[in-house]
């Protein structure tokens, strides 16, 4: 299939204006294609040539390089890329403009294919070393050069990550749904597969290829990260208990890194919340692994926290990311050594876990590891009481955890990979003042400092996640709260991801002095959620207004969630959630 085609739906699906059409457009071109071209067709859809835990080098080039190829394709000076791209503000319109008016456009060699694209980008991306920048831009050249103005516009923005059409992970898999199966009926058991092979593209092509059936037999697999079960929140023990089924498993919430171990032999991989390999952060973890864990092959989950070296008590998360931004890994190690707490089994010796209730999990847990000073598992009762919750939290506070995980234990407590439900409830100390909890931000603007904060920014624009439309909609501006060390850390960090204009992802009716790629994501408490009518988070779906929703008097708690990718930060419908809930509470108060 040629890549044409692949714009031409592109550019259909983005004036498409209900997630359901552009589903179906996307799904049809899914069904044209030839079977060897449809994960291609996704992959290149979500921006990603492969899954993160791969650890492949993905295409990422920043806007300035895009300029240059712009240029040279063109037969033009940079200059005049950058004021086109000022006027704009879309490097993808710029080249299709750009190059609309430029000779090149007759001069088509040879029209490239989806396979040509694919492959020319995996080049690109693998590229390094010197004289890596040339190579990089000569190819890119070359691929704009031969296709059409707008094939070049989904090219460029493909590779600065601002292909943005509005079909989130979600819609893809409704896309395929539809495509390979007739309908979105089958949507659980893709996504289920999903959850346990990480791999979209992998998805895409068990359908295309085999069908429907090659999803049912997705299976866990030591060595491929299994999208991770998240917690709901609640702050009302009562109502805790209630909705995990008048039972639950109570543990203490440890404040460190979630780790999800996966072992074969003497191999041991680890995976962060974002299914990163994060193995080689840490060399103690894999060797308490290597003595600790009993089973010959198999998938855990624990909890990984500082400790401190003298005392064996813990130490906050903060000091834990130490280790992840430090390149001497063994000093570290020394610095901040940890200790790992388990808390779940997924896979021991060729047996899938995860349908199996909570309670005989922890179980089957309690077998596979061996306990030590390093080693343990949380620390858990079940119980049916709502005061006894409130006691286990308290002592859970007392003892400088965050909270408890309260966790069901019915039949039907099985380990839901890749979803936030009720089978999991947490309760922390900030869910009972004011705002109901803490949100995880993206930051994808900021405004110059004056007075004492000239040089470094003075506030920040901050970002939710709506995984619908696959955007990053505002919901505050932070400018208090800030130390001195914070602004210099804000500076250093958010240089690296300047760009020259607004993502076409992020959604914003304000216009900072400076614009960054949505990738940095931070933990940020504040009084109440409220309706505005200048941020536009959940605009359109707040009941009896047409404002969106903010965050009132926000303030950077001093967390950076390294742990967390941009689409993991809040999303819109979590926002949506907290503010109907604090509306409720202020209403049964009233
Ligand atoms: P938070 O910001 O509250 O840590 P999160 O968005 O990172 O939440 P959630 O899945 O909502 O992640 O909350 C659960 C997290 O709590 C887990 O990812 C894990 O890192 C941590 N955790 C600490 N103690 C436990 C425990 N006993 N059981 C499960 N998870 C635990």
């Amino acid at each position: 299939m040629y890549y044409g085609q692949l714009a031409q739906v592109y550019d259909a699906i983005e004036k498409a204006s209900g997630s359901l059409e552009k589903i179906d457009l996307f799904a049809e071109i899914l069904k044209e294609a030839e079977v060897e071209d449809v994960d291609k067709i996704v992959v290149l859809t979500i921006g990603k040539l492969h899954p993160d835990w791969k650890g492949e080098p993905e295409i990422g080039i920043a806007e300035k390089m895009a300029v240059q190829v712009v240029a040279t394709a063109a037969g033009i000076h940079e200059t005049v890329v950058l004021e086109q791209l000022r006027k704009s503000g879309d490097i993808g319109v710029t080249a299709e403009e750009l190059l609309a008016g430029s000779v090149q456009e007759t001069l088509f060699a040879e029209e490239p294919t989806i396979a040509h694209v694919y492959n020319t980008l995996n080049t690109v991306a693998r590229a390094s070393g010197s004289g890596s920048n040339k190579e990089k831009i000569a190819n890119l050249v070359g691929l704009v050069t031969d296709g059409t103005p707008l094939e070049a516009k989904y090219i460029l923005r493909t590779v600065t990550g601002q292909l943005r059409l509005g079909l989130g992970d979600m819609g893809i898999i409704d896309a395929l749904a539809v495509a390979f199966t007739g309908s979105r009926d089958s949507r659980p058991e893709i996504e289920r597969a999903y959850n346990f092979c990480s791999d979209i593209g992998r998805v895409a092509c068990l359908l295309a290829d085999v069908g429907i059936e090659a999803i049912r037999e997705v299976k866990a697999k030591v060595g491929t990260p299994i999208r991770m079960m998240a917690a709901k929140k609640l702050s009302d023990p009562a109502e805790i208990m209630e909705k995990t089924g008048a039972r639950a498993l109570v543990e203490y919430k440890y404040d460190g890194e979630r780790v999800q171990i996966h072992k074969s032999g003497n191999e041991v991989i680890l995976f962060s919340r974002r299914q990163e390999q994060i193995t080689n952060q840490y060399p103690d973890v894999v060797q308490l692994v290597q003595s600790n864990v009993i089973a010959n092959d198999c998938i855990l989950e624990a909890e990984c926290v500082a400790i401190n070296p003298e005392t064996g008590t813990m130490r906050p998360f903060q000091e834990l990311m130490r280790r992840r931004r430090k390149t001497d890994i063994m000093a570290t190690m020394k610095e901040v050594p940890v200790a790992l707490f388990f808390f779940d089994v997924l896979f021991v010796d060729g047996v899938d876990l995860t349908s199996l209730p909570m309670l005989e999990r922890r179980k089957k847990l309690e077998k596979v590891v061996s306990l030590d000073a390093r080693v343990s598992l949380t620390v858990g009762e079940v119980t049916e009481d709502p005061e006894r919750l409130d006691a286990i939290f308290m002592e859970a506070l007392g003892t400088g955890h965050e909270g408890v995980i309260a966790k069901a234990v019915h039949k039907d407590s099985i380990y839901q990979a890749g979803s936030r439900s009720w089978l999991w409830i947490k309760l922390k100390a900030s869910y009972k003042e004011g705002m109901s909890d803490s949100v995880d931000l993206v930051i994808v603007g900021a405004f110059h400092g004056r007075g004492k904060r000239t040089g470094v920014y003075g506030a920040i624009l901050a970002s939710v996640y709506d995984d619908d439309s696959d955007t990053f909609p505002t919901v505050c501006k932070i400018g208090t709260g800030f130390t001195d060390e914070m602004l210099e850390e804000f500076k250093a960090r958010l240089d690296e991801h300047l760009i020259e204009s607004r993502n076409p992802k992020v959604v914003s009716d304000i216009k900072p002095d400076v614009w960054f790629e949505p990738v940095e994501v931070i933990e940020v408490l504040g009084d109440e959620i409220t309706i505005s009518p200048i941020h536009p988070a959940g605009r359109g779906r707040v009941l009896g207004s047409d404002g969106g929703l903010a965050i009132r008097f926000p303030r950077f708690t001093g967390r950076w969630r390294d742990d967390k990718g941009p689409t993991q930060a809040t999303t819109v419908s979590d926002f949506l959630e907290a503010f109907e809930k604090q509306a409720l509470r202020f209403s049964d108060s009233s």
